[in-house]
Order: C-alpha cells, then structure tokens, then sequence
C-alpha cells in the first residue's frame, strides 16, 4: 500500500517555490506578494489565514493581512477590493470565505481582478479551466491533481468518483480529471446527497475521491481490492485525548488502507497541499504581472 504524502509533497512544492524566489530577488526583483481579506473573527479562518500567512513568509513572498470587522459593509469591502486591484506591488490576493451574511460572497468574487484571483474562483477564471485554457486552478483541486501526477497514479480510463459537488472541490476536480490532459483523461463520476445507490459506483471505482465532510462515510465494504482513495474531507470527532477532538476524513483510513493500493491520510494529506497550490498560484501571478 502507498501512503500518499501530501505533507511531503507540500513541502516539497514550497521548496521549489523558494528557490526560485531566491533566484528572482537575488536579480533585484522585488518578492511576490499575497494579500489576504479576512472579515470577523471566525477562529477556523483565522488560523488558515495566519498558516497562509506562515507559509507564504517560508517562501520568501511578502505577506500582508487585511483583518476587517463584520459590521463593514459590502460597499466598503468592495472599495478595497478595488484598491487591491489597483496596487501593482500585490499580486494576488484572497477573500477568505465564508462572510458575513450582510455581504454578497459571489458579488465579492466578481470583483476580484481575474489576474490576482489566486484562489481561482472567479467565473472567468472557472470558464477558463473548463476551456482548458491556462489559468489559476481552485487550490484543493490543484493540489489533489499535484498528488496523482507525483504520485504516479495512472488516469487514463480509469472509473473515477468523485463524492461532493462543491465549486471548491468536487465540481472543478471533475472537470479536470475528464479533460484530456495529465492527471486527465478518466471517466468521472460526480455523486452529491441526491446519488442512489452510491454503493454500487463506489465498488466500480478505480479512483475515489472524497469531498462531502461526512466523517469516515466511505467504509471498506464500499470500495474494490487496489482501490486509490484521496480524501479531501477534514472533519473534527470527539474522542478521549487531551484536546478532546482529532481529525478524520471522510473515508474509514484505518479499514480502507488494508485493500488499497494508495490512499491519503487525514490529516497529512490533501490538506496541506492547498496552501502551497495557493502559494504556486500566487507566483504565476506574480510573473504575469512583471511581464
Ligand atoms: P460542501 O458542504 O460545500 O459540499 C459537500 C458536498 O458533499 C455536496 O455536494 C453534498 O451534496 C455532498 N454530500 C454531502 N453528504 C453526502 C452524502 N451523504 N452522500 C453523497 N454526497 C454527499 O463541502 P466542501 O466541498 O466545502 O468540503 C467538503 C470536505 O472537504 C469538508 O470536510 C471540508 O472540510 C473539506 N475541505 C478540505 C479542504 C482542504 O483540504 N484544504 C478545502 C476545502 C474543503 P449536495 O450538493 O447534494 O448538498
């Protein structure tokens, strides 16, 4: 059984975005830079901002916080979203969601310049993805096509399901996994909360991803023998240690990895590959806006 890494691979992947960041202000040019929004004081986005934040510093990016209070109005986010889409020193930047219910997430979304959505969400950025053209690919996706293609998990004609219809996850990963491109060309699957019998395309599937939030929803019993699971899914349970709580994914590690050929673990896997595809992102943006 392989254990896919992702926290190697993560680091791997801020590895050599440092070295090239080296390389570029040992040339005089200025470090990118990534700007975060955040709005309010939900602790859950107030540690992925702060670990953004961490890791973007590691790399030798210039890293700034926007911290806002939830009594800003959308007016107001919006005139800094504009000013962020004028200041050519940032060269990408995020809106970490959710917000509060007073703002419009999708009228924030669109405001963004396309060029320095680094999380790419913007529907001209999604538009581009499903053209297959070149763009900032959503971050979980990315990060989970990075693992098939460095892991060498073979594609090609494979059965795939992918559980969970979210914008963030499942829905661009689908498209991406059909396109014919590398970690392409495979029959996908997409199941969400409607799919019956889920059971009988889960034992049919070469390749499962998981992405609903469920704790261990995929049991053994629902997966073939040399099965490849990668598991998006972070979900806190209760249990006896001294925080009270770990972290599970949505598939049942522990029973799965015996039948398996490789599978991620939770945590160690998918999760911290979205933070170095944001940081790869946000290099891209930097190139584009220097040229
Ligand atoms: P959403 O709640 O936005 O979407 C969940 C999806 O799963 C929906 O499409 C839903 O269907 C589907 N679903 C829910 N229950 C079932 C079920 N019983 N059977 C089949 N499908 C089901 O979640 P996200 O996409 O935001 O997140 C999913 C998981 O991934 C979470 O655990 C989250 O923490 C994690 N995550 C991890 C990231 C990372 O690794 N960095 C980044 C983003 C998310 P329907 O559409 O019908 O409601």
């Amino acid at each position: 059984m392989i254990l896919i890494d992702g926290k190697k691979t993560a680091a791997d992947i801020r590895d050599e975005i440092r070295r090239e960041v080296e390389v570029l202000t040992e040339n005089g040019q200025r470090a990118p830079h990534l700007t975060a929004i955040l709005v309010g004081e939900d602790p859950a986005s107030w540690a992925y901002v702060k670990n953004k934040e961490r890791q973007s510093k590691k790399v030798g990016f210039t890293s700034s916080l926007i911290h806002l209070s939830d009594h800003i109005s959308e007016a107001e986010l919006l005139n800094i979203i504009d000013s962020l889409n004028k200041d050519k020193s940032v060269d990408g930047y995020i809106v970490q969601l959710p917000l509060p219910s007073h703002i419009d997430d999708q009228k924030i979304i669109m405001a963004i310049n396309p060029d320095k959505d680094v999380d790419g969400f913007h529907p001209l950025n999604l538009g581009k993805m499903i053209a297959g053209l070149p763009t900032f690919l959503p971050a979980t996706p990315y990060g989970i096509i990075e693992l098939i293609l460095r892991y060498d998990i073979e594609t090609t004609g494979k059965n795939v399901l992918i559980i969970g219809r979210s914008l963030i996850v499942g829905r661009p990963l689908s498209i991406l996994m059909s396109q014919k491109r590398p970690a392409g060309n495979a029959t996908v699957t997409l199941a969400h909360s409607k799919t019956k019998n889920l059971k009988n395309l889960s034992l049919k599937a070469d390749i499962i991803i998981t992405a609903l939030g469920q704790p261990l929803f995929l049991k053994a019993d629902m997966v073939k023998e040399g099965v490849v699971v990668i598991d998006a899914g972070i979900n806190s349970i209760d249990d006896t240690s001294k925080r009270g709580y770990r972290l599970v994914g949505d598939a049942d590690f522990d029973a799965i990895s015996k039948k398996a050929k490789a599978i991620t673990p939770v945590p160690g896997g998918v999760g911290p590959m979205t933070i170095a595809m944001l940081l790869k992102n946000t290099l891209k943006a930097y190139k584009k806006n220097l040229s």
